[in-house]
């Protein structure tokens, strides 16, 4: 982007944009909850939306001068109803946790009991973790995975859940390489009578590319950011299914309060404008094609890994996402974060299930693949990127650091951002 009128008006803040520019244009960008968004939903985002104040829903405003920002709130609306097949969606939540925040005041009372993902085997902070609003004022309680095979043990999902009558269930997770069985938590769920929520904010984009089941046919409520895998601004979707409806007729009328005046002011309509972009480059059959390579991309990785000695958690990976287990290879996920970077592999430390180390240092990395098959990188890249990140843990050393460092600047520069 060319930023001109910044570089006039403020060339401080302008250094600055431009040094991201560069950064991005030159690292490989493996954190599994970011990505390259496309110039479209960044020109919706610096658009003149930007400055309308909406409080209130598409028809019923607070303020005047809403015409065309009903417009646009009803057009997002509409395509996220259609992409993932549902009678109700929510556009306004500013981000992934004020989303779920709203589904908890939709559902829960204070002090109602949660059951979600443990933080420690891959679930989100807002499922029920006690430094955060969910594990603060409401009651909460976890699954997590088997320590033998790293995977969800449903049986005890089930357990867990008749013990202790949660009213709200999470099925999301942030660090999870393996499908989700929304099916069987859906039956669980409906065994102890709670609402299941699917938040599939790492995963939408798959999801609607088809590389991953819908939860549409078996959630209640679904939550989704839409700035991961579904490659749009920062944001999020707040969806209804039709048995959503049919446990509760009043969920949609419950979701909107919550939002507003529940938790938030006035919606982000130049948000809400990217989304719209967003959603209808998410229909097209190319980004279809995103979805299928971030999977193949993701697989050709782990795989590259594995036969370099590099243990994979739970063995390998079905979507866009792999965790390494570092406890072999002599190193922790901090010191290994730090030495990749160097390198120009951008990469965060993430706790492995069971992991003897505290999360500031932990066991583990996450690998993800959405950002760079957005630069069009296929298989034979994830070969070359596994060689490198295995040259830069067996030997950090400064000299080769700078070897690997030149080696990833022209990997970028074949494939521009
Ligand atoms: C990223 C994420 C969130 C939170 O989104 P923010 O936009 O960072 O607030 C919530 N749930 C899951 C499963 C996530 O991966």
């Amino acid at each position: 982007m060319e930023h001109n009128n910044i570089r006039k008006n403020d060339n401080e803040v302008y250094e600055i944009i431009k040094r991201e520019e560069e950064r991005k244009r030159t690292t490989l960008e493996m954190i599994p909850s970011e990505n390259h968004t496309s110039p479209a939903v960044l020109e919706a985002l610096s658009s003149i939306f930007n400055d309308k104040y909406a409080e209130g829903y598409p028809g019923k405003r607070y303020y005047g001068g809403n015409e065309h920002v009903d417009e646009m709130e009803n057009l997002c609306m509409e395509r996220a109803k259609e992409l993932f097949g549902v009678p109700f969606c929510n556009v306004q939540g500013y981000s992934g946790s004020p989303a779920n925040m709203a589904v908890y005041f939709a559902t829960l009372s204070p002090g109602e009991k949660v059951m979600g993902m443990h933080l420690n085997a891959g679930g989100h902070l807002t499922h029920g973790w006690k430094v955060n609003f969910s594990g603060t004022y409401y009651d909460s309680v976890f699954y997590g995975v088997s320590e033998e095979d790293s995977l969800i043990d449903y049986e005890e999902v089930r357990e867990i859940a008749m013990r202790e009558r949660p009213k709200l269930i999470f099925a999301g997770t942030t660090s999870y390489p393996r499908v989700l069985d929304f099916e069987r938590f859906r039956e669980i769920a409906d065994e102890v009578g709670a609402y299941l929520c699917a938040d599939v904010s790492h995963i939408s984009g798959l999801i609607v590319a088809g590389e991953h089941p819908s939860p549409t046919d078996h959630a209640h409520i679904i939550t989704t950011t839409t700035h991961k895998t579904l490659r749009g601004p920062r944001g999020a979707l707040i969806m209804v299914t039709e048995s959503g409806m049919k446990k509760d007729s009043d969920l949609p009328e419950k979701i909107n309060k919550a939002v507003f005046p529940g938790l938030q002011g006035g919606p982000h309509q130049h948000q809400i404008a990217a989304i719209a972009v967003c959603l209808k480059e998410a229909m097209s059959d190319s980004f279809k094609e995103y979805g299928s390579q971030v999977a193949r991309n993701a697989r050709m990785l782990s795989e590259e890994l594995s036969e370099k000695g590099f243990k994979v958690v739970s063995g390998g990976t079905d979507n866009h996402l792999m965790l390494l287990d570092l406890k072999s290879k002599d190193t922790t996920g901090k010191k290994a974060q730090e030495f990749l970077e160097k390198a120009g592999i951008i990469v965060n430390k993430n706790a492995i299930p069971f992991d003897p180390l505290p999360p500031a240092t932990s066991s583990g990395i996450r690998l993800g693949t959405p950002a760079l098959t957005t630069r069009g990188m296929k298989e034979e890249q994830m070969k070359e990127v596994a060689t490198l990140i295995d040259e830069v843990i067996k030997e950090p050393g400064e000299k080769k650091i700078a070897d690997i460092r030149s080696r990833v600047k022209s990997i970028c520069e074949k494939f521009p951002a």
